[in-house]
């Protein structure tokens, strides 16, 4: 097996491939010789090590000390330096460098080699003692801090004790007699501490190797990896450079910096980057002295800074992605410690995409893997003003169930909202949960807060379908509408008072926090989208159940319409009492009557969806209210539903009694509605259909699809599959007109996954319902799942919230049951999603790879939707 790579002058034995058994840092550095840029040489000691030692009791393999003596050996001869040499001694950096950046988390030595005759050596050869000797100290003082775990404070005494006898506040006044103290008492140090500090560089070495490998498993490397997520990337460990010293503190011909071939913040294409002259790397990072910028260079020594623009630029074509390295100069030579792809805000990665497509340097393919949907939904969204937010009194978390932040004065009712905004007031509305009565307040709120539910609750599902923000279910948040107060964690708010909500991550704040808004879906998002489109297989639509939300997701290249919600067209003051009506009525012919008010709301609402998609499929579901969203509640609303039944009261409360339910999720909802009153599918399907006619006879394209919730038997799916027919092949010949159109249904009942056959066999598309299919796959509530979720995916139970992320294990399996039972009795059947998951990245991969036609998700995430249909596909 071999352990060791090296690069040098005459043999490179890594590439910028092996980053698995190289580590990123190795890996590069072995790239970058092999172009032949001006790297120090040295060698990488694999991960391959780092995993043998901690699965074998913390050893190593035991050839492993004759190769990296030999590795050594070769880099004294490319170097004409020897290890610990009192004339022309070699100096090694010991560095890590994982397969996957780990910034600052583990271990690094610098100016190995020092010891009491090569210092000599060192200022001989620089012709400078001072800096031999700080040199010195500075090494003994890391190999104590990293290698052997002598607290750092102590060496921080050591050297103020010297300064405060010298009577001097700087380390720069220190000269190299008190410098050569400062190591006598260090090495005093490290005896009381019962350690030794080893004078023969090469059992420096060992140590400092062992320390690397080591830091893999120190407890805030081990804290990084699980919050990035890193354990399930199969990471061997850490690997270990050992690097050829240069200095940039040799002089005001030296000097180090960190550079970017790109600008990180905004993408432009401008070198970018910070130097400082007479200094080590270590002084950038600790922030002792304040960097310039690149000119600094330019001007002291513009040979060398040409040399550098000209390396950045062939690391760039070469790695095709914007680098950020780490250079040093000494004595006007140019070496590269460093490259990588550097890190870059949401804007600068879009922009830098698009623009490295543009430059024939990148493939669409490449372009659209560059981006991550996450920062497509931070381009799209408001956030908190960075400053701001470190200020901010953070007093809670919910679930982040609608993106963006929003700040605003607190209020407890949806008219409340709305008065104060007619005044012009920014409000959050916050309500313990939401229910269709809040609908005009949530429209004019700058964002909604909710102490119950969950990701597809009634507030989650409507503020994601209006682009606002919003955090949904934060228990631990008292929303008290009787004394108009919100406690929290000791803080109490009340009715006015300014709270702010981010809804990426769920988080509640106390007091306004200023939010920046992002110019929305212009131009370089709108390219990158393009490439994204032209890349994906799965089609994206959107859930809208007005023209307006329409229009909106058409705007965000939403291909159609996979699911309106027809219950929610009827949120209006106008109409939902109307709405409320037809629930309660007791008699057909009541039912009826309500029925034809409601009609022409639907015919001219189904018309604008028609109108703003047209071109495209649109889905539209029959109703599916879930009675305790519906039923009257409020007083107010019992006298209005009950003069516009024409009954009194008493009688109407009689009924909403009887209509309550213990489980009305579970309860009489979807088709089972159609099936006990089969005159409200008549009255939907005649609307959809008298609409879809007069498109044609407008001269305009319409592909409308009626789609019947809740289906778990096939029977049902036939029996209204004959009603729906019948209404409208009578309506296309009496208007004599030409119309095609669909009848499916939604998948979201188990038993509907198991007899999916049958169900296939008569539908002409299936949308997998997967807020209902999780919630009933699963036994967890919709609406309650948020007190308990939290703990399960704390115990590891499950990974993710399942009502966000589909249970690919599960409620996958499901999918995958209905898809094939499907599709072995109608191979043409059209499938997709239209449950929140149709927004998801990850699930959106899911359907990529089961082979679904499409995903539907709410209009504001259309874009991410196509990012990352696109990202399933390459
Ligand atoms: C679903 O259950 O996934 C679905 C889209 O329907 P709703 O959320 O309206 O129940
Ligand atoms: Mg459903």
């Amino acid at each position: 097996k071999k352990y060791v790579y090296v690069w040098n002058k005459n043999r490179v034995e890594g590439n910028s491939k092996m980053k698995d058994i190289l580590g990123g840092k190795g890996a590069n550095l072995a790239e970058m010789a092999s172009l032949g840029l001006p790297v120090p040489p040295g060698f990488t000691i694999s991960t391959e090590v780092c995993k043998y030692y901690w699965d074998n009791g913390r050893k190593f393999p035991e050839d492993l000390k004759s190769v990296v003596e030999e590795a050594m050996t070769e880099l004294e001869n490319v170097t004409g330096k020897k290890f610990g040499d009192n004339k022309n001694p070699l100096l090694v950096s010991v560095r890590s460098g994982a397969a996957v950046s780990m910034p600052g988390m583990m271990d690094t030595i610098l100016n190995l080699g020092l010891n009491d005759e090569s210092v000599e050596g060192l200022a001989k050869l620089t012709n400078n003692e001072r800096f031999a000797w700080d040199s010195y100290r500075r090494f003994i003082q890391m190999f104590g801090d990293v290698a052997l775990g002598i607290a750092h404070e102590k060496f921080e005494e050591a050297l103020n004790e010297v300064k405060r006898e010298k009577g001097v506040k700087q380390d720069l006044e220190l000269d190299a007699n008190d410098l050569k103290k400062v190591v006598e008492l260090y090495k005093k140090l490290y005896k009381e501490e019962g350690k030794e500090f080893p004078q023969d560089p090469m059992k420096q070495l060992w140590i400092a190797i062992e320390a690397v490998f080591g830091s893999w498993n120190n407890p805030r490397a081990i804290k990084y990896r699980q919050i990035n997520e890193m354990d399930k990337q199969g990471l061997l460990g850490t690997a270990v450079n050992v690097v050829a010293m240069v200095f940039g503190n040799m002089g005001e011909d030296s000097g180090t910096g960190v550079a970017f071939t790109r600008d990180p913040n905004t993408g432009e294409k401008k070198y970018y980057g910070e130097f400082l002259t007479n200094a080590q790397g270590e002084d950038v990072v600790a922030g002792i002295r304040t960097p310039k910028s690149l000119d600094e260079l330019k001007s002291i020594n513009p040979k060398t800074y040409n040399q550098l623009l000209e390396v950045m630029d062939k690391l760039e074509k070469h790695f095709r992605d914007m680098q950020d390295i780490e250079f040093t100069v000494e004595k006007g030579q140019l070496y590269m410690l460093q490259t990588r792809s550097g890190k870059r805000t949401a804007a600068a990665a879009v922009k830098i995409a698009v623009d490295m497509v543009k430059e024939g340097l990148i493939s669409k393919q490449e372009a659209v893997m560059r981006v991550k949907p996450a920062d497509i939904e931070k381009l799209l969204h408001p956030i908190f003003d960075s400053e701001e937010l470190k200020n901010a009194q953070y007093i809670g978390k919910g679930l982040p169930a609608s993106p963006g932040a929003a700040t605003g004065k607190i209020v407890f009712s949806a008219d409340d909202a709305e008065k104060l905004a007619k005044d012009g007031e920014k409000v959050i509305l916050a309500r313990p949960e939401t229910s269709p009565e809040d609908v005009g307040g949530m429209n004019v709120a700058e964002g909604i807060l909710t102490s119950r539910g969950g990701m597809t609750s009634h507030a989650a599902v409507v503020a994601r379908g209006m682009g606002k923000t919003a955090v949904v279910g934060a228990e631990d948040i008292v929303i008290d509408l009787k004394n108009k107060v919100i406690k929290s964690n000791g803080v109490e708010l009340k009715e006015g008072d300014w709270i702010s909500i981010d809804g990426n991550e769920g988080k509640v704040y106390a007091g306004k926090i200023k939010t920046v808004r992002p110019e929305g879906l212009a131009g370089d998002i709108s390219v990158l989208l393009e490439y994204a489109d032209e890349v994906s297989v799965l089609g994206v639509r959107a859930n809208a159940d007005i023209p307006r939300d329409a229009k909106v997701a058409r705007e965000f290249g939403a291909q159609g319409i996979g699911l309106c919600r027809t219950e929610h067209m009827f949120f209006g003051p106008e109409r939902i009492n109307k709405m409320r009506t037809m629930i309660v009525s007791k008699t057909e012919e009541q039912r009826k009557a309500a029925l034809e008010q409601l009609l022409p709301f639907q015919r001219s609402d189904f018309k604008g969806l028609f109108e703003e998609m047209e071109g495209f499929s649109v889905t539209i579901r029959l109703l599916d209210p879930p009675l305790h969203e519906f039923v009257p509640e409020s007083d107010e609303q019992i006298k209005e539903v009950a003069k516009m039944i024409g009954i009194s009261e008493e009688e109407l409360r009689s009924t909403v009694k009887d209509l309550e339910e213990f489980n009305p999720m579970m309860g009489h909802r979807g088709v089972r509605l159609a099936i006990t009153y089969p005159e409200i599918a008549e009255m939907q399907t005649k609307a959809i259909i008298l609409a879809a006619i007069d498109m044609i006879k407008e001269g305009k394209k319409v592909q409308p699809e009626i789609m019947i919730p809740l289906v778990g038997d096939v029977k049902e799916l036939t029996i209204l599959k004959e009603s729906i027919k019948q209404i409208a092949d009578e309506l296309i010949k009496e208007n004599n007109v030409d119309l095609e159109y669909k009848i499916g249904t939604m998948i979201e009942v188990p038993r509907a996954c198991v007899v999916a056959d049958q169900i296939g066999a008569e539908a002409d598309f299936f949308s997998f319902g997967t807020n209902d299919l999780t919630q009933l796959g699963l036994g967890f509530s919709r609406d309650d799942y948020g007190k308990f979720i939290g703990d399960y995916i704390e115990k590891g139970i499950y990974e993710k919230d399942p009502f966000q992320q589909i249970d690919r294990e599960g409620v996958g399996k499901l999918i995958k049951l209905a898809l094939d039972g499907g599709r072995s009795t109608n191979p043409k059947l059209k499938v997709g999603i239209c449950g929140e998951h149709g927004g998801d990245p990850d699930s959106i991969e899911f359907a990529h790879l089961v082979g679904l036609d499409y995903v539907s998700c709410s209009p504001y995430r259309v874009p991410v939707a196509r990012l990352a249909a696109a990202q399933a596909a390459v």
